[in-house]
């Protein structure tokens, strides 16, 4: 398998491309940030904001979907800093931590209303099962419903504008013409809000699933937005974005870390508030051959953090391993939630791994060593 000769993606991530020089599409995507202008961007944002400012405070200024984690408090830090007075609304996670109930908290707290949507967990629950089961994809309605619960009260409060983080396409690869785009909208979500193919309609009878249990899996329709006015920024195109950096921001303003390394990742302030994300981001390792280590590996190696060696050892260590637990929490516990055993679960997972990417036996069964690991036929080098 062929990697970034810059970073360390594999070309079987989705929507890569390396140029001549073997440099990926996310190298080449951040390199292009050099010659932003960063003061024209701010000078931009503040035209936009006050176009979209209530004028006689007697509405928010914008809507800001906040998941308690360092990006949304730096989000809402920034938006406080240029005098706009944000509603922040939370998706409630599929299965909130402490930690990630204590950032929630914290957020409030930085002076700021606060709406939280919570999905009937008993449908959710179903919903989490069906999408590991079908997709591949434990996280499947997670992502939905932050997309679409945001948008719903933006509809309905009639405040237009929504803030949202970084492009993701941006800083983890994707097609140059949706790296530039600066706008979330409903074309930048059904392309690269990471559906994998699953529509919400197509829950509909499924596990006893009704369509009135999907109202807030449902995005708004073009007539609502238009006649709202919803229109969505991201945040990274103004100002730097950095997650280290966010987090560093964020920890000043009260946000908690944990003591060490969140499982599968190489930080400790990323990813706190969801029990199910260990599982989610091992489903990516099945799936492409790399995990949360490397994203996080490679945010560092573009900003002359870590080199690209010691990147290699951090991956080796971290990346790809059996989630035991996620933030202290046995898998078993984890899975209880949605009615699975762990047995059932690692059929799953043997049913989603690549078996061009992993050794398997002569049936076509992924082989597995002594911890639950999975025999890569690839050397990430
Ligand atoms: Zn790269």
């Amino acid at each position: 398998m062929r990697f970034c000769s810059s970073c360390l993606y594999p070309e079987s991530k989705p929507d890569l491309w390396f140029d001549a020089n073997g440099v990926c599409s996310a190298c080449l995507g951040y390199a292009g940030r050099g010659a932003v202008d960063w003061d024209k961007r701010r000078a931009e944002f503040l035209r936009v904001t006050d176009r979209y400012r209530a004028k006689d405070g007697g509405n928010y200024d914008c809507i800001v979907p906040v998941s308690g984690g360092k990006d949304s408090t730096y989000q809402v830090i920034r938006l406080l800093q240029h005098g706009l007075k944000p509603l922040c609304v939370t998706a409630m996670t599929d299965s909130l931590s402490e930690i990630g109930r204590r950032n929630l908290e914290n957020i409030a707290r930085l002076g700021v209303d606060h709406v939280s949507v919570t999905i009937n967990p008993v449908v959710r629950r179903r919903i989490n099962r069906l999408a590991l089961t079908e997709i591949g994809d434990i996280s499947w309605p997670e992502h939905v419903a932050i997309f679409t619960i945001p948008v719903r009260l933006a509809v309905q409060m009639r405040v237009p504008l929504l803030v949202w983080g970084e492009n993701s396409q941006n800083e983890y690869g994707g097609p140059a013409a949706s790296q530039e785009h600066s706008t979330l909208d409903r074309r930048w979500l059904e392309e690269f809000g990471g559906l994998l193919g699953l529509r919400v309609s197509d829950l509909i009878g499924l596990e006893n699933i009704k369509r009135s249990d999907l109202v807030q899996f449902t995005y708004p329709t073009d007539a609502e937005l238009k006649a709202a006015g919803v229109t969505g920024i991201f945040l990274g195109y103004f100002f730097p974005w950095d997650g280290y950096q966010n987090a560093l921001i964020a920890q000043g303003y009260g946000f908690e870390t944990q003591g060490r390394l969140v499982e599968g990742s190489l930080a400790n302030y990323e990813n706190l508030d969801n029990y199910q994300t260990g599982i989610h981001d091992y489903f990516k390792y099945l799936k492409f051959g790399f995990g949360r280590a490397t994203d996080i590996a490679n945010n560092h190696i573009r900003r002359g953090r870590l080199t690209r060696p010691d990147a290699v050892e951090l991956v080796r260590r971290h990346d790809g391993k059996f989630p035991w637990t996620y933030l202290g929490r046995p898998i078993a516990e984890i899975l209880g939630e949605i009615d699975m055993t762990v047995e059932e679960f690692v059929a799953v997972c043997d049913r989603f791994t690549n078996k061009r990417l992993f050794k398997t036996d002569n049936r076509g069964k992924p082989i597995r060593d002594r911890h639950g690991d999975l025999v890569p036929l690839f050397e990430l080098r």
